[in-house]
C-alpha cells in the first residue's frame, strides 16, 4: 500500500503482469471500502424477485481491504485421474439432498466463442439444471444491461436462464447512484459514460438510475475541434449522440461543461477520443472541461499536483488485457484501454518515476470483491431454490475460466467470508491454449464439458 496524500491513499495490487492497478481510496479510511461491493448487494437485493432481506444481514461482506487478491492461497495442480468419467462419477457415493457445491463460468472463451456456443456448454448447464446443481455466470464482458445478456445467452444456448444468474463487469456501478462510503451519490450528478455499441452503455446507466448522462461521441458533435482526427466517425456518431443539456454557450456547448464521474462501462470503440476526454477532464480544474488546472505539476503538492483539483473520479469495470475473440489469436480488452490511458498519463505527467500516480479504480475479475459479490448472489439463488433454512453450506464453488489472468488468479486468490472453497479450473477453449499458465490452476479441463465433469467427481455427485 502506498500513501497518495491529498486525501487520498493508493491499494496496489498487479492488474497485469507487467503493469500494476492502483485503487484510489480516502485516506480516512486506508483501506478500500467494503462498501461498493455491499452496497451492490443491495442492489442486486432489489433487482432480483423474493424477500432475502433476511439473509442480508448475513451476507454483509468482510471489508474490501481483504478483497484485493493479496492474499495468495497456495494451490497445486490436480488432473483429472486417467480414464474417469461420468460413468465413474455414479458410482461414488449417494447423492445429498441439497448439492453442497455450486458452478461460476466464465462466458467468452467457456460457453461462448464469438457469440456461437462452444461444443459441451449448453449440456452441461442444462445437467446441472436437472440435477438442481446452482451456477452462476460472472463475466467480465457487459455492454448491454443484464437482463437483455441473460436473454441473449438462453437463445444461443437454448435453456432458459433468470437474470438472477448473472453478474457482468459493470453490474456493480448501480450503487454509485446511491452513492457508497468514498463516492458520493452520482444519480443526479453529471456521469461521462464510456465505452460499449453507440448508446447501448447509456442505455444501461439509465436503467441502473443514473439521471444525467453522456458519452464521449455527445461531447464530439457538440464540437468537433475538441478531437478533429474522430469526424471519420461522424456517421456513426450521428446514429445515436444526444445534445448537451448544458446551455452555457451555444456557440461551444461543451464550454463549461463539468463532468462528476467517468465510468469506463466497456471497451472503448474509439480509443483516442475517449482517453483525449478522459485525459482533458483529468486535468482540468473541478472536471470543467476546456480548462487546465494550475495545481498540475506542482511538485510541492501529493501527486506533483495531479488529481488534486476536484476531478472527477476515474472507474474502469474491467482490467481485462485479453479476450478470447472470432480472429486465431486473442484482441485487446478494456484493460488494453486502460495500459494505454496509463501510458500517455505517465508520458503527460512524468508517471511513476516521478512520483505521479493515475488514480483510479478497477473493478472486475481478478478482485476479491467481484468474487464475494458473485458468492453472496449464488448463496441468494441457493437460499431460493432450497430455503433459507438449509443446513449444508456451500464448501465449494467451482470457478471454470479461459483466462488465467482474471478467472483463475481471482478464484486462487478469493477468501470467502463463509467459508466456502473456490476452485480454478482453466480449460482451453479460450484465451488460454496450452503451456505454463501465468497464474496456476487447480485443474485443466479441455472444455467446460470436462470441467463439470471434474467438479462433479470432486464433489462426490451423483448423477441421476
Ligand atoms: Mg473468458
Amino acid at each position: 500500500m502506498k500513501s497518495g496524500g491529498g486525501g487520498i491513499s493508493d491499494i496496489i495490487w498487479e492488474g497485469s503482469a507487467a503493469t500494476p492497478v492502483t485503487l484510489r481510496l480516502p485516506l480516512t479510511t486506508r483501506r478500500p471500502s467494503p462498501h461498493l461491493f455491499g452496497d451492490c448487494l443491495t442492489f442486486l437485493l432489489a433487482s432480483t424477485p423474493g424477500n432475502r432481506l433476511g439473509l442480508l444481514s448475513k451476507m454483509r461482506p468482510q471489508g474490501l481491504w481483504r478483497s484485493l487478491g493479496l492474499i495468495q492461497r497456495s494451490s497445486t495442480r490436480s488432473f483429472l485421474p486417467a480414464g474417469a468419467s461420468r460413468c465413474n462419477i455414479r458410482h461414488l457415493s449417494s447423492a445429498p439432498r441439497v448439492p453442497d457445491f455450486a458452478f461460476a463460468f466464465d462466458i467468452d472463451g467457456v460457453l461462448l466463442r464469438s457469440s456461437k456456443p462452444i461444443p459441451g456448454a449448453a449440456e452441461s448447464l442444462a445437467l446441472l439444471k436437472k440435477e438442481g446443481i446452482p451456477f452462476i455466470l460472472l463475466t467480465n464482458g457487459g455492454g448491454k444491461h443484464e437482463t437483455e445478456r441473460v436473454a441473449e445467452i438462453s437463445e444461443k444456448l437454448n435453456i432458459s436462464l433468470d437474470a438472477d444468474v448473472i453478474i457482468q463487469s459493470h453490474s456493480p456501478f448501480a450503487e454509485l447512484v446511491r452513492g457508497t462510503e468514498t463516492q458520493p451519490p452520482l444519480e443526479n450528478k453529471r456521469v461521462l459514460v464510456v465505452g460499449g455499441d453507440g448508446n447501448r452503455c447509456r442505455e444501461v446507466a439509465e436503467r441502473y438510475g443514473f439521471r444525467n448522462v453522456i458519452t464521449p461521441g455527445d461531447i464530439f458533435m457538440a464540437n468537433s475541434s475538441i478531437w478533429p482526427f474522430s469526424k471519420v466517425f461522424q456517421d456513426y456518431y450521428k446514429t445515436f449522440t444526444r445534445p448537451l443539456s448544458h446551455t452555457g454557450d451555444s456557440s461551444d456547448p461543451t464550454k463549461g461543461l463539468k463532468v462528476d464521474a467517468i465510468l469506463v462501462f466497456n471497451d472503448p470503440r474509439d480509443w483516442a477520443l475517449d482517453a483525449h476526454i478522459i485525459v482533458d477532464l483529468l486535468l482540468s480544474s473541478q472536471g470543467v472541461l476546456g480548462t487546465l488546472s494550475e495545481k498540475n505539476g506542482k511538485t510541492d503538492l501529493p501527486n506533483h499536483g495531479y488529481q488534486q483539483d476536484g476531478q472527477p473520479p476515474l472507474y474502469f469495470s474491467n482490467p481485462d488485457l485479453w479476450w478470447a475473440a472470432a480472429y486465431s489469436l486473442p484482441r485487446l480488452g478494456q484493460g488494453g484501454f486502460r495500459e494505454a490511458l496509463e501510458g500517455t498519463w505517465s508520458a503527460i505527467t512524468g508517471g511513476p518515476s516521478k512520483g505521479v500516480e493515475l488514480y483510479k479504480t478497477v473493478i472486475g475479475k481478478p478482485s476479491q470483491g467481484t468474487y464475494e459479490f458473485a458468492e453472496n448472489q449464488l448463496l441468494r439463488n441457493r437460499s431460493k431454490a432450497f430455503g433459507f433454512d438449509t443446513t449444508r453450506p456451500l464448501r465449494n464453488v467451482y470457478m471454470v475460466g479461459d483466462n488465467p489472468e482474471s478467472d483463475i488468479r481471482g478464484a486462487n486468490s478469493y477468501r470467502s467470508a463463509h467459508d466456502s472453497r473456490w476452485h480454478s479450473i482453466l480449460v482451453r477453449t479460450g484465451v488460454y491454449r496450452g503451456g505454463e499458465p501465468t497464474w496456476t490452476p487447480e485443474t485443466i479441463a479441455d472444455d467446460v464439458h470436462k470441467a463439470v465433469e471434474w467438479g462433479l467427481q470432486h464433489s462426490k455427485w451423483e448423477v441421476k
